[in-house]
């Protein structure tokens, strides 16, 4: 993989103000990707395919990330980046809404990293749950909203946001096949191990 490119790209998302993967979440989940090796990867929410770029560096020989994103022009950026880093031989990109693509899909994840829109993140973890292996992961970044959701008081704007992202807290906490801690890390990093 071409570094100097990743770092480029990284540079530009931040002067864009594109929202990817905060230096400090992905050393937590660089942690774990190192510990389980994983063979399939799904993300929710490529942007331009940042953290996707960053995971592909820790698949087994052979392993490959789905990822998802349904804004056009992040889209044709992200298969750019993918090509100048070298990576686009691991990297599948679905085109479209991840509410319409994930119940077509049927692959088998050893890690599911949910970035996408939060009103819908209650819908995800399901789908996740659906395709996660045994001893799989589903992480699920931004899930304390800038203290919104530990906060009582959200603007009308964020209040459907903050129910839904509570409410995946809830699930993944009163899950019994779920092993789950929530930190403090970036936007905040819910980590599910499937038991
Ligand atoms: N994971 C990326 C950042 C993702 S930002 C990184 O760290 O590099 C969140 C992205 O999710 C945005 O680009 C947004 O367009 C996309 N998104 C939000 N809701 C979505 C949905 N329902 N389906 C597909 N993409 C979605
Ligand atoms: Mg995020």
């Amino acid at each position: 993989m071409n570094k100097e490119e990743l770092l480029k790209i990284k540079k530009k998302a931040l002067e864009e103000h594109i929202p990817i993967i905060m230096d400090d979440t992905l050393e937590v989940i660089a942690g774990i990707l190192t510990k389980i090796k994983p063979l399939n990867i799904l993300e929710i929410g490529a942007a331009v395919g940042y953290s996707a770029m960053c995971f592909s560096e820790y698949l087994q020989d052979g392993g490959r990330i789905d990822t998802i994103e349904r804004d056009e022009e992040r889209i044709t950026q992200a298969k750019e980046n993918f090509k100048k880093v070298g990576v686009e031989d691991k990297i599948k990109l679905y085109e479209g809404d991840a509410v319409e693509i994930l119940p077509t899909l049927e692959g088998n994840y050893d890690v599911v990293f949910i970035d996408a829109a939060k009103g819908k993140y209650p819908f995800f973890l399901e789908q996740a749950l659906r395709m996660l292996n045994d001893k799989g992961v589903i992480i699920a970044d931004n899930v304390l909203y800038k203290g919104y959701v530990m906060s009582d008081y959200n603007k009308h704007k964020q209040r459907t946001a903050v129910r839904n992202l509570r409410e995946y807290i809830a699930r993944v906490n009163e899950d019994a096949n779920l092993d789950t801690e929530i930190l403090e890390v970036g936007d905040g990093l819910s980590i599910s191990y499937k038991k």
